[in-house]
C-alpha cells in the first residue's frame, strides 16, 4: 500500500548533529568557532599544544545522516527530523526522538517547538486525510531524575512505574489529557515546562540533571467512533535529555550529586545500547539498562523509528564536550 511505502522510506535510525551560534560569553571569551560543515560531514579543528609548546590544529572528522549548521532555523529542524515521521503514528509505528548534548548546547532550544509542531500536523491529518475514523489525540508529560518519574503536567507528583503482563511498562497515574486543538496543547507544553524548570531548588541546573519527556499518543476507539473506550494506535515522544557531561559528576564531593551523575552516565549508555541494537535488528533489546530506557520500552518494539539530534556548541572552550557529544552520535549508527 501508498502507506507502507511512505513507512519504509523513513530511515528507521537517523543521527543529526545541530551546531549553535557561538554566544556572548563565549564572544567576550575570545573563543573560536572550531566547527567547520560541508553537507553532511563536520569538522573539529582541535587546538593543542605540542611539548615545546606550540600550537597545532588537529582535525576530527565525521558523517552524520544530517548536520545543520547555525544559521539553520527550527523550522528547518522540524522539517529535517519529525516532519516525515509524523504520518506514520496513524498506522501503528512509535517513533521517539532525542536531544543529546551538554548542558547549554541547545537540546532545550532544539526540542521545544518540536511538539508543539507535531500537533499542528497531527490535528490536521486527524480532521482532514483522517476525518470521521476516530482518531484522538493525547498529550502527557513528565521528567526523570534521578531514576525517578515526575507528571509535569500535575505539579511534579511523583509516580511508580509497573510492569503488567504483557511486559508493558505503564507509569501509574500519569496524566494524560486529550487534545482537540493547537491551543491546548500549547497551553499544556508551556505548563509543563514551567514545572520543569521551577522545580524544588528550580533553574538550569536543576533540568540539567533530568531527561524530559513529552508524549503525543493517537488513539482510536474499536469500531472508529468516538464514545467508546480508545485504544493506542501510535506514539510519537520527545525527549531533552539530561546535560550529557552530568555522567560525568561520579566524581563530585556531593553525595546527591555523585548518585545523580551515575544514573545520567547509566541512562545514556543504556540508551545508546538499545538504539545500537535497534539498528542491527536484535530480537533483545537491552531496555533493563536504566529508567529511561525502560520508559521507551514500547517505543522500541515493532515498527519503531529513532531520531537523534545531537546538539552542540561551536566553541573552542567546548571542544572536548563536543568530540564526546560527536563520539556519542557516531557510535549510536
Ligand atoms: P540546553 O538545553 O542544551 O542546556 P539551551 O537550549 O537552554 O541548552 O540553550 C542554551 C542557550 O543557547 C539558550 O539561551 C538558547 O536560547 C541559546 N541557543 C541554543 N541553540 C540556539 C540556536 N540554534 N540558535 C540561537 N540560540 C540558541
Ligand atoms: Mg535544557
Amino acid at each position: 500500500s501508498v502507506d507502507k511505502e511512505k513507512a519504509n522510506n523513513v530511515a528507521k535510525i537517523k543521527v543529526v548533529v545541530r551546531k549553535r551560534p557561538l554566544n556572548k560569553k563565549e564572544i567576550a571569551k575570545k573563543e573560536e568557532d572550531i566547527i567547520t560543515i560541508n553537507s553532511n560531514a563536520l569538522m573539529v579543528h582541535e587546538k593543542k599544544l605540542k611539548v615545546d609548546l606550540t600550537e597545532y590544529v588537529e582535525k576530527h572528522e565525521f558523517l552524520f545522516d544530517a548536520v545543520l549548521n547555525a544559521g539553520v532555523s527550527n523550522e528547518e529542524v522540524y522539517s529535517e527530523t519529525v516532519e516525515p515521521i509524523v504520518p506514520l503514528i496513524f498506522n501503528r509505528t512509535k517513533a521517539t526522538c532525542f536531544a543529546y548534548g551538554q548542558t547549554g548546547s541547545g537540546k532545550t532550544y532544539t526540542m521545544q517547538p518540536l511538539p508543539l509542531k507535531a500537533s499542528q500536523d497531527i490535528l490536521r491529518l486527524m480532521y482532514h486525510t483522517y476525518r470521521n475514523q476516530g482518531f484522538q489525540l493525547f498529550v502527557s508529560f513528565f521528567e526523570i531524575y534521578g531514576g525517578k518519574v515526575f507528571d509535569l503536567l500535575n505539579d511534579r507528583k511523583k509516580l511508580c512505574m509497573r510492569e503488567d503482563g504483557k511486559q508493558q511498562v505503564c507509569i501509574v497515574g500519569l496524566q494524560e489529557y486529550k487534545v482537540l486543538d493547537v491551543q491546548t496543547i500549547k497551553e499544556l507544553i508551556e505548563r509543563g515546562n514551567a514545572t520543569r524548570s521551577t522545580g524544588t531548588t528550580g533553574a538550569n541546573e536543576e533540568s540539567s540533571r533530568s531527561h524530559a519527556i513529552l508524549q503525543l499518543a493517537i488513539k482510536r476507539s474499536a469500531d472508529g467512533s468516538e464514545s467508546k473506550p480508545a485504544r493506542l494506535v501510535g506514539k510519537l515522544s520527545f525527549i531533552d535529555l539530561a546535560g550529557s557531561e552530568r555522567g560525568a559528576d561520579t566524581t563530585d564531593n556531593d553525595k546527591q550529586t555523585r548518585m545523580e551523575g551515575a544514573e545520567i552516565n547509566k541512562s545514556l549508555l543504556a540508551l545508546k545500547e538499545c538504539i545500537r541494537a535497534l539498528d542491527n535488528d536484535q530480537g533483545h533489546i537491552p531496555f533493563r539498562g536504566s529508567k529511561l530506557t525502560e520508559v521507551l520500552r514500547d517505543s522500541f518494539v515493532g515498527d519503531s523509528r529513532t531520531v537523534m539530534i545531537s546538539c552542540i556548541s561551536p566553541s573552542s572552550g567546548s571542544c572536548e564536550h563536543t568530540l564526546n557529544t560527536l563520539r556519542y552520535a557516531d557510535r549510536v549508527k
